[in-house]
């Protein structure tokens, strides 16, 4: 074998607690994060001469050493004395910059493939900590299971009982830049958080939980995702929250049908990327 063909889910969050500013200057974080169908796919073969080639669909997304994609699979093929060719090619469906985690996600489904394709047998938990060095959200796509993801991120912990939900997902056409995002968060002391309640597999145990710190920052620059949650909350959604530093805002449905209703109503309404997807 040595082409695979691959989906790199996107996520969203369906709390995101700020706890505090490290030293570092990371944020210590306690999200609950969830994988979503909406997913990127990623093509990986073995050919050519020797070297890691990286192409995208999109434009915008670089290709190259600069997409996450190429520095994931450069730590996989350091970790093989073969000479071998790596192409890799990205056809993008999650929006850019979005709050979804579509590079992270890219780059842990890179780790993955390349680490079957050549056969190194890396455990999990290796090809996690190696993914943390790339990004703070590429150690939940490889864990691959909804998770409470603590420190940065990287201290992950399975949450059973989450309900399976309808989503309809609005992104504006904005890219919002993550560290634009936490340098205007203004924190005056640690946060003290609530233990998150039991899931029982219930659409309002997803709603009790619904909270975003970084989403009064997002929505000051940019009102219009005020705007689309409000939008969104008339259009009969049982949740409604902006995902990671957004602009991607998420709206909560207990079944499809819902789900393509409220789409219909709005896709319509302007030039917004929406879209209706589950969580997987
Ligand atoms: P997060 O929620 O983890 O902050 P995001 O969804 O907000 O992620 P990404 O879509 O991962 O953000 O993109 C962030 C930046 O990374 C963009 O400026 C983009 O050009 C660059 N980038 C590099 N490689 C990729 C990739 N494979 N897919 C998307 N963006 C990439």
């Amino acid at each position: 074998m040595n082409v695979l063909k691959l989906s790199a889910p996107a996520k969203i969050n369906y709390r995101l607690d700020v706890i505090r500013k490290r030293p570092d200057n990371y944020h210590d974080l306690r999200m609950v994060m969830q994988r979503i169908a909406l997913h990127d796919e990623i093509e990986i073969s073995l050919s050519g001469p020797p070297g890691i080639r990286v192409s995208c669909s999109r434009e915008g997304v670089p290709s190259g050493p600069a997409n996450i994609a190429w520095r994931a699979a450069e730590a996989i093929v350091s970790r093989t004395s073969k000479e071998t060719g790596v192409d890799i090619h990205i056809t993008k469906n999650i929006p850019v910059a979005a709050g979804l985690g579509g590079g992270s996600s890219d780059a842990a489904t890179v780790m993955m493939g390349l680490n079957t394709l050549l056969g190194l047998h890396l455990p999990d938990l290796e090809l996690m900590s190696m993914g943390l060095e790339l990004g703070a959200d590429v150690p939940f796509f490889i864990f691959g299971k909804t998770a409470l993801a603590e420190g940065i991120g990287e201290r992950l912990t399975e949450i059973e009982g989450v309900p399976h939900a309808w989503l309809v997902l609005v992104n504006p056409n904005i890219h919002v830049s993550t560290a634009w995002v936490y340098q205007n968060l203004q924190l005056t002391k640690d946060k003290v958080v609530a233990t998150l309640p039991k899931f029982s597999n219930r659409i309002s145990d997803i709603c009790s939980i619904l909270l975003n710190d970084l989403e009064p920052v997002t929505i000051g620059r940019y009102p219009v995702i005020g705007e689309i949650k409000e939008m969104l909350r008339e259009k009969g959604a049982a949740g409604v929250l902006m995902s990671g530093s957004g602009p991607t805002v998420f709206a909560v449905f207990e079944n499809e049908n819902d789900a393509q209703k409220c789409h219909a109503e709005i896709s319509g309404l302007s030039s917004w990327f929406s879209v209706v997807t589950h969580t997987i």
